[in-house]
């Protein structure tokens, strides 16, 4: 999938613009500790085309020497991570020193650039945004990211800058992609999985750009390794470390049918994995979670049964995912990480046929029905899996409305303790009947 940086000086309206894109949307938050700048990446579409966006970031309110190093590192940022830059501008101020330090750097690159002069609120301002020509960049959009004047033209030509998502529906092997925070082991993992096997496999250009799917057999199984563009640029700096590490994950998650999620058992489950967790499970992808160094942890009777009570504590309410404890450096549990990893994929294609499923659950409804609401009574009269990639059901009934989490949450578990969806996150909906 494409990802759309925003970048410009403090104030001059990027948030305000990445909140239009993402609209309701689930932003991810990513809160660098120590540091009062967050990043956050979300997800848009236009004319059909899907694509993240990152607004890189507030800033640190302090003198200009500090902004000026921090917007460089964020355009660099951006020009690493991301296919097409918007450089946001503000009329009410005109070009600042800033901007054409900005501009300066952006002027080198060839990726998709789009200038989006903002709070362009009336027609007046229109022609206070001619002066931005001088920036050397080309064109321009005038924008009101406040009340959206504009932003349907910025986004037609973000969206024609967008490959068409290849459909990719031959393709029948499982696509893993290992995920997981800087050192939990990921490379080990693959490399004690595919050793030297690395040099003869073929790779197969990915749907998008910026993946590639490499095939491999192991263990009797084919699949194939989704695998991101390595880090372009290297940081010394570890919250941007840390920052392309989690792009790199969101790229290889959005590509995959299953996420393998590597973490390191002398750490705890901590924030980081679980960004990675729901960032997998929002995208409704398999998810196989590998403890990893497990040679490393003294263990008593009940270590890993603690251990795994611990994470799925952490992960609730979406429990339902098989936790393995390997270690890549003596081999141990490598055969069962694959083969979990397959039968979540096969999980995850699973469709229960419409009279089966209605006899099932039916039957359950009625023996426990949605409670009452304001003295009405939801009745439930027919379900049905839908035809998407992903296990996704359609509950209808007289009064979809009145159907609170709980008892969706009550029909899943069900769901998952009659069929198996392990490792794979589910969809319920209630429709009008
Ligand atoms: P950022 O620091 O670049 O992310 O800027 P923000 O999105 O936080 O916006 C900075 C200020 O500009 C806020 O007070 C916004 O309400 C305001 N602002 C953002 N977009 C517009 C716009 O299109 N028109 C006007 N008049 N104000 C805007
Ligand atoms: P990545 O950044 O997630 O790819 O992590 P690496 O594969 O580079 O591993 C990070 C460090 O952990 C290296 O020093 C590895 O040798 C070590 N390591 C990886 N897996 C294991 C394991 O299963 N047991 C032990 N003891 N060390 C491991």
């Amino acid at each position: 999938m494409s990802i759309v940086a925003i970048v410009g000086r403090p104030n001059v309206g990027k948030s305000t613009l990445f909140n239009r894109l993402v609209q309701r949307r689930e932003a991810i938050v990513d809160s660098v500790s120590g540091v009062t700048r967050d990043r956050h990446y979300g997800k848009s579409d236009w004319n059909g085309k899907e694509f993240s966006v990152i607004d890189t970031g507030g800033y640190i309110k302090g003198s200009d020497d500090i902004f000026e190093a921090e917007i460089r590192k964020q355009v660099e940022l951006a020009l690493d991570e991301a296919d097409i830059i918007v450089f946001v501008v503000d009329v009410e101020q005109g070009i600042t020193p800033m901007d054409n330090e900005v501009a300066k750097l952006l002027r080198k690159e060839k990726k998709p650039l789009f200038i989006a002069v903002n709070k362009v609120d009336n027609a007046m301002r229109d022609a206070d945004a001619v002066e931005f020509y001088n920036l050397g960049l080309g064109e321009y959009f005038t924008i009101s990211s406040i009340n959206g004047s504009g932003t349907g033209e910025l986004l037609d030509a973000i969206a024609k800058e967008i490959p068409e998502e290849e459909e990719n529906v031959e393709e029948e092997l499982p696509r893993f992609a290992v995920v997981g925070r800087p050192n939990a082991g990921k490379s080990s993992f693959i490399n004690a999985l595919i050793g030297k096997d690395r040099n003869i496999v073929t790779n197969i250009a990915g749907t998008t750009r910026d993946s590639i799917d490499t095939k491999y057999n192991r263990f009797g199984f084919d699949f194939n390794l989704v695998d991101t563009a390595g880090i372009r640029k290297k940081s010394k700096v570890k919250e941007d470390l840390e920052f392309y590490s989690v792009m790199r994950a969101v790229r290889a998650i959005e590509h995959c049918d299953v996420a393998v999620l590597v973490i390191d058992a002398t750490r705890e489950f901590e924030g980081q994995d679980e960004k990675i967790f729901w960032l997998a499970e929002k995208n409704k992808k398999g998810i196989v979670i590998l403890v990893n160094k497990w040679d490393l942890i003294e263990k008593e009777t009940n270590t890993m049964r603690d251990y795994e009570a611990k994470i799925r504590r952490q992960i609730a309410p979406f429990t339902d995912v098989p936790i393995i404890f390997i270690s890549a450096l003596t081999k141990q549990r490598l055969l069962k990480a694959i083969e979990t990893a397959v039968e979540v994929f096969e999980n995850r294609k699973r469709k229960i046929q419409t009279s089966k499923l209605n006899e099932t659950m039916l039957e359950i409804i009625q023996n426990f029905p949605p409670p009452a609401i304001k003295g009405k009574f939801v009745k439930i009269k027919y379900c049905m899996q839908l035809p998407t990639h992903t296990p996704q059901f359609a509950f209808f009934a007289n009064l979809p409305q009145y159907v609170r989490d709980p008892y969706r949450r009550y029909l899943e578990n069900q769901m998952r303790e009659i069929y198996d969806f392990n490792g794979v996150p589910i969809v319920i909906y209630f429709r009008q009947k």
